[in-house]
């Protein structure tokens, strides 16, 4: 359990507007516009009663994990006016609903996965935004592409007319130093720019980089971050 004190709503709306800060002062101090970095509020676990005080403090982007946590969610959030963005691994099973409940999803790591989210998306009409996830530490235990295939799934999903690529995501290995995560988000950036010009031939711009969490957004921000997903700094800890 959250304790209390953590996830009443005056002590959120601090925090949130704490991580804001945060956000515009790296912004400024490494020469970038504010406004191309947004903060992705990481809701997972989080019941909607202390969700709708989150939105009510500012947070216009939210980010869920797990499919049916956020089916229920969005249901009794419906009166809210944010976007929904989805950051846990997604079964191609559940694209029906990735597809119906997310403005953004930020995990799509194969070609097979984005036929399913093309195929949901055609039925309801919709252009499904995604991020392609990169597997920046090549670690068995995560999710992601290898940085070597990222071109080629590219090229795969260019023919899926309900699907639109916007950039990629990255959870690279955990360090409790940001300066050890920093490469790894420099290299995100570097696959981004390195396949910018050949997906702009397939009318797909990689501008969005999703990377950088509570613990090293600021490093990601320097990196080239434009969506930072961020959960504890704002909620306390999860249980
Ligand atoms: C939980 C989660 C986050 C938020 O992490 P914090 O350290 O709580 O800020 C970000 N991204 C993903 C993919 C997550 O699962």
């Amino acid at each position: 359990m959250i304790h209390e004190t953590e996830t009443n709503p005056a002590d959120i709306s601090q925090r949130l507007q704490m991580v804001q800060r945060r956000i515009v002062k790296t912004c400024v101090n490494c020469g970038r516009d504010p406004d191309s970095v947004r903060l992705v509020t990481v809701t997972k676990t989080m019941p909607a009663s202390v969700v709708r005080n989150a939105i009510q403090s500012g947070a216009a982007t939210l980010g869920e994990n797990y499919i049916q946590e956020a089916r229920e969610k969005c249901r009794e959030l419906s009166d809210m006016p944010v976007s929904w963005h989805f950051i846990g691994h997604l079964q191609t099973n559940k694209a029906k609903y990735a597809v119906k409940l997310f403005d953004v999803i930020h995990t799509v790591d194969s070609a097979h996965l984005a036929a399913a989210l093309n195929h949901e998306a055609q039925k309801i009409g919709k252009i499904q935004p995604i991020l392609i996830q990169v597997n920046v530490g090549r670690e068995l235990s995560k999710s992601g592409v290898a940085p070597e295939a990222v071109h080629q799934l590219i090229c795969d999903i260019a023919e899926y007319p309900h699907i639109s690529v916007r950039g990629m995501m990255a959870i690279p290995p955990f360090f409790d130093a940001p300066e050890r995560v920093r490469p790894y988000f420099r290299q995100l950036r570097e696959l981004r720019d390195s396949l910018q010009s050949t997906a702009k031939t397939m009318g797909i711009s990689l501008t969005e980089l999703s990377m950088g969490m509570t613990g090293d957004f600021e490093a990601a921000i320097e990196e080239g971050a434009t969506l930072v997903r961020i959960g504890t700094a704002i909620f306390g800890e999860r249980s």
